[in-house]
């Protein structure tokens, strides 16, 4: 059957390199090229853009990338068996793909690619978070990203979108949407992987803002946020009571009744108490 890429369909390059799915390593692989580059064009226009990938596998989104005109890709991909699959597509589109047999959570990829950069992953369900909270907390902001297109367990997608007073809602809606505009722009059955995973997913975009939505100290933001959401539902004067001799009163100054409970509260109250705290 022909691809709309002219390379052989993803069933074949599984069979021909052997690569059965290892759960060790949340291989679910998408198989439909009309469904990857339409993943690809989610993220906008590509053309004039360099573009990471975590966790490539054979390739699927890959070609899906390369199909929407990514001006170059770099792949990182940690399973040696899909190296020689990855570089078949390299040696069809030179100079456009690079290929790292790596683990990605040792890769500092922005000081290998050229802004403007993209990042758009099939993650593997088991490194997805970590990944998205590295990208979301860079010691300089704005990141060396422009954007992220990623997919997730539809589970993880809601909390990152989650607003207040939701089950969803919590530390990561809270980083996410502190720098970031995020929303879910797909959600995909779970018969749309190879093999088929237990759960739903979605795929998340996040546009970075240039700066963060309310000025606060990002450390004493996650460290407010931590308290809080760990007793999530405790009234914050009684979750937070560690923070400050006189928590009631930084609380009502910052228009927060101290009754109210962590999944009550919105960013903007979040950031209005992390600076009386600082400044206190
Ligand atoms: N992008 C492919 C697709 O959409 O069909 C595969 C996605 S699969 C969900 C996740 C991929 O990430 C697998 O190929 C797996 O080997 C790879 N992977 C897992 N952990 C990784 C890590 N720490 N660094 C880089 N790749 C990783």
């Amino acid at each position: 059957m022909a691809t709309i890429d002219g390379l052989p369909p993803l069933r074949e390059v599984i069979q021909t390199h052997d690569l059965v799915a290892k759960k060790a390593l949340g291989q679910n692989f998408l198989l439909d090229m009309n469904l990857t580059a339409k993943i690809a064009r989610m993220a906008g226009d590509l053309t004039a853009c360099d573009v990471l990938e975590v966790g490539p596998g054979p390739g699927g989104l890959t070609r899906g990338l390369l199909v929407e005109g990514a001006r170059r890709v770099l792949a990182i991909e940690k399973d040696p068996r899909c190296i020689a699959a990855l570089m078949e597509i390299a040696a069809v589109y030179p100079n456009r793909l690079s290929v790292l047999n790596a683990d990605a959570l040792t890769v500092d990829a922005g000081a290998l690619l050229t802004p403007p950069i993209r990042v758009i992953a099939n993650l593997p369900y088991n490194v997805g978070t970590e990944l998205l909270i590295r990208w979301l907390s860079p010691a300089i902001w704005p990141p060396f990203w422009q954007s992220l297109t990623l997919m997730f367990q539809k589970e993880v997608a809601e909390r990152i979108v989650a607003r207040p007073k939701t089950d969803h809602y919590g530390r990561l809606a809270l980083l996410a949407q502190w720098r970031c505009d995020a929303k879910i722009v797909m959600h995909l059955p779970p018969e749309a992987f190879t093999p088929a995973p237990k759960v739903h997913s979605a795929v998340v975009h996040l546009t970075r803002l240039d700066a963060p939505r309310f000025e606060a100290n990002f450390n004493v933001l996650q460290r407010i946020t931590a308290m809080a959401f760990n007793q999530r539902r405790k009234m914050l004067r009684s979750s937070l009571k560690g923070l400050h001799p006189n928590i009631e009163g930084l609380l009502t100054a910052c228009e927060i009744p101290p009754t109210a409970r962590a999944e009550e509260i919105s960013l903007q109250q979040f950031c209005s108490l992390s600076r009386a705290f600082a400044a206190a």
